[in-house]
């Protein structure tokens, strides 16, 4: 870690005991959906090198909140083929998918030449300002090339793994997008869609499915049921609909077929977005951030339970606390997000000389900027467990703004806990327990 972080914000969350003795628990986490081989973890931003390489300090983070396994998603050739590189690096940690990305879905039209978009990632929100473009039809000699090459992908990938499951755990993502068509047609992401299910069938075995859903729920279960039977008998693997934001139905009937329901800072947006999530059987959730993307933001209602729970955490622990401790403000260590307080984060933090919630006085900077003539900043009423900067302002060790990381996947399970009304243990070894089981990964490792 940077020796520019001070080290409240860097010493390793302490495990409080409880009243009774016994300890804590350790939260462990799977990210089954982090985009790093997207070219911002190297510190390229829009095609510009805005800092250093940070992918390691990225996995590092991830690994110090007890997230200790991340699927890696693929979504067109260059990032599932880039995954595949980093899970050479951090075997037992780093697992991908392979597959091409309803966004990404233009390669098999005529219109386009075999590319595609070099790895970036597509943002999950969608853009209404874009122009929908003009229907290309599928071309068949094309998506015949794709899925020979996407097969061969796939074979090389398990021949390098030799006698143990590899790392690449899953195909896709894959599904339909009906928010984006302006990167991709209707026509053309069913056509890449279909093509790509007809693979999964021919792979023996089969993968698991990493799908992808938005705004098209009834193409989406009517194509899975037209390849896998009604009741997608013919899927052997099962599969996740990821960063799921539709409604309460349409979850229940993905659940029905068997399916499990992947979620992020997206499915936190709206109350009906954290009712949808309140359905969701424990049994059949996963976690995910989906970063660099679907972070939680001040705006969404997953922020303000995040910020209620959060309270309520602390209350917790202090009441576990020794008196002494608990009345003396500073002497503990507020490293860990759930520790730090939210009280101190409130809209007092404004006034001069007030305390971040590491318990630290504001730098200069931080009192400068307070001065100036934009509107009064608030401090995060979220404890950032390390300090986060705008990409312009790269230095080792700290988050950038903006950009979602796998360390932050503990916000997403807060959430969940808090929208269930349930413990964050039963909601994290329920995800871990589902993603194991599905994805067939070493717990070992
Ligand atoms: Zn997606």
């Amino acid at each position: 870690m940077a020796s520019e972080l001070s080290p409240s914000m860097t010493t390793p969350t302490p495990v409080p005991e409880a009243a009774t003795g016994a300890p804590a628990y350790k939260p462990r986490y799977i990210d089954i959906g982090i985009n790093l081989a997207d070219p911002i973890f190297r510190g390229k931003h829009h095609g510009t090198q805005r800092h250093p390489d940070d992918l390691s300090a990225v996995v590092s983070r991830a690994q110090e909140v007890g997230c200790t396994k991340l699927i890696v998603t693929g979504s067109d050739f260059t990032s599932s083929r880039e995954a595949l590189e980093i899970a050479k690096q951090y075997p037992g940690t780093v697992y991908t998918t392979a597959g091409i990305h309803p966004c990404s879905s233009a390669i098999f039209s005529s219109a386009n030449k075999h590319e595609d978009t070099d790895g970036h990632t597509m943002p999950c929100d969608p853009d209404p300002s874009a122009p929908i473009p003009v229907d290309h039809e599928p071309d068949h000699e094309k998506t015949q090339k794709i899925i020979a090459d996407l097969r061969q992908l796939i074979e090389n990938a398990h021949a390098q793994s030799g006698d143990g499951p590899g790392s690449l755990v899953a195909f896709g993502e894959f599904g339909l997008d009906y928010d984006r068509l302006h990167y991709c047609s209707r026509k053309i992401q069913l056509h890449s869609f279909a093509a790509q299910l007809d693979l999964v069938l021919s792979l023996k075995p089969q993968l698991p499915l990493f799908l992808h859903s938005r705004a098209a729920h009834a193409d989406f279960v009517a194509l899975l049921k037209e390849k896998f039977g009604d009741k997608l008998e013919r899927l052997e693997r099962g599969g996740v609909v990821h960063s799921f934001t539709g409604t309460a139905e349409e979850m229940r009937e993905l659940m029905d077929l068997g399916l499990y329901i992947g979620t992020n800072g997206c499915s936190f947006k709206t109350a009906e977005n954290c009712a949808v999530v309140q359905e969701i059987h424990l049994d059949r959730l996963m976690l995910e951030t989906d970063g660099p993307w679907c972070e939680v933001r001040p705006s969404h209602e997953g922020w303000r339970l995040l910020v209620e729970q959060m309270k309520k955490e602390q209350q917790q622990q202090q009441q576990q606390l020794p008196l002494s401790e608990s009345t003396t403000p500073g002497t503990s260590t507020p490293s860990s997000s759930a520790a730090a307080t939210a009280d101190s984060a409130t809209p007092s933090a404004n006034g001069s000389g007030a305390a971040t919630p590491n318990g630290q006085k504001p730098s200069q900077q931080q009192q400068s900027q307070r001065k100036g003539k934009k509107p009064q900043k608030k401090e995060p009423e979220i404890p950032e467990r390390w300090k986060t900067v705008k990409k312009e302002k790269w230095v080792e060790g700290a988050m950038i703004k903006g950009r979602n990381e796998p360390c932050m996947i503990e916000r997403v399970s807060k959430i969940v806990a808090a929208i269930k009304g349930v413990s964050e243990e039963e909601v994290c070894e329920a995800a871990w327990k589902n993603t194991v089981q599905v994805f067939g990964l070493d717990e070992s490792a």
